[in-house]
């Protein structure tokens, strides 16, 4: 043992030894670190909690970052609607399945599934929502998903991708593969489904150059919560969303935008800003989606009883939350909540 090790380990004898000699109640309770179980995060044991006591149908907010970007404070958009335990999903962006599995729903109550459009930040883990949830044991061979086509050809590929580990996975618990699912290619604008639990409409949203792209309006006895998708501000989001009790819409803060992607492209960020250059940038921003303002403006105009912001950009800490009212309550003078993830509604 060096000198130095000696004398750290007398110092460490005389610490303990000067434990020993205070009084018992002073001395702390050793605690066995539970670091291989880490307790439910505050939002999980939240959403948990408010889902088990829920009695009428309840959204939840999976991801409420508009775009693709990995590793932020939020995920990419997702949302799952829970009724009579049957889960509604709308969107599968990047972390949606560890986002729905927080939740502490299972994949079995999964009904349906309902892709707004084709852009990753809502298609993306679609596929490895399904292969994970069946893997975990509960997605039901019956669950059924509904969107703009391809998806059909999408499911279908990306299936037969995964078709080596599905088979070797089923073979060594000897359990039924997951097999193709049904898919329900939407080409036009209207009425998507209905079973007894709720009826489900679309309308076609402006989101170039994604064509088509589709807001949704889901109808439960006690509820109705509408979805804006991606677009850029409609009177016909509006017109479907009359009268909801929700409107789930995309928003942006405009100058925040401008001012991130100018200081992004200066400090040379590897970002899709310093790839397009600003104009480009901001002429896609502005031809596809919808400044918070004018969110507020539709909300007022649908007469809905509660706005919700999501997809929010940018969606960095940088906009706080009573900034994103402000610029919502300009013109709209209802309800409105500021999306964050696992946040229950
Ligand atoms: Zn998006
Ligand atoms: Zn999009």
């Amino acid at each position: 043992m060096s000198e130095a090790a000696g004398r750290r380990l007398v110092a460490r004898r005389n610490f303990l030894a000067g434990l020993t000699a205070l009084p018992a109640v002073a001395v702390p309770q050793r605690q066995t670190p539970d670091w291989w179980l880490p307790d439910l995060t505050r939002e999980e044991a939240q959403v948990r909690k408010q889902l088990s006591t829920a009695t009428g149908t309840k959204l939840v907010l999976l991801g409420t970052h508009g775009g693709p970007q990995p590793g932020q404070v939020r995920h990419n958009s997702s949302n799952v609607i829970v009724h009579k335990g049957a889960a509604y999903m709308v969107d599968c962006g990047l972390g949606v399945t560890n986002q729905f599995a927080r939740t502490g729903l299972s994949f079995s109550a999964v009904r349906s599934i309902f892709i707004t459009h084709h852009h990753p930040d809502h298609n993306i883990e679609y596929g490895p929502f399904l292969v994970i949830g069946w893997a975990d044991g509960g997605l039901k061979q019956s669950v059924t998903a509904y969107g703009p086509p391809p998806l059909e050809q999408m499911t279908r590929d990306f299936l037969r991708s995964q078709q080596a580990t599905i088979q070797f996975w089923a073979e060594d618990f000897e359990i039924a593969p997951l097999k193709m699912i049904g898919v329900h290619d939407l080409p036009k604008a209207g009425p998507v489904m209905q079973d007894e639990n709720v009826r489900v409409t679309s309308v076609l949203v402006q989101h170039p150059p994604v064509k088509p792209a589709y807001g949704y309006r889901f109808d439960f006895p006690d509820r109705s919560i509408v979805f804006s998708g991606d677009t850029v501000p409609l009177r016909a989001v509006a017109e479907i969303a009359r009268g909801a009790d929700v409107l789930v819409h995309e928003a942006m803060d405009l100058a925040a935008v401008r001012a991130e992607a100018q200081q992004a492209i200066k400090r040379g960020a590897k970002s899709i800003e310093t790839q397009s250059g600003f104009d480009v940038f901001m002429r896609h921003i502005i031809a596809d989606h919808s400044p918070a303002e004018e969110v507020g403006k539709i909300a007022q105009v649908a007469g809905v009883k509660t706005l919700v912001l999501s997809h929010l950009v940018p969606a960095s800490t940088s906009v706080s939350d009573s900034t994103w009212r402000a610029l919502a309550a300009k013109h709209y003078k209802g309800e409105i909540i500021v999306g964050h993830d696992l946040m229950v509604i």
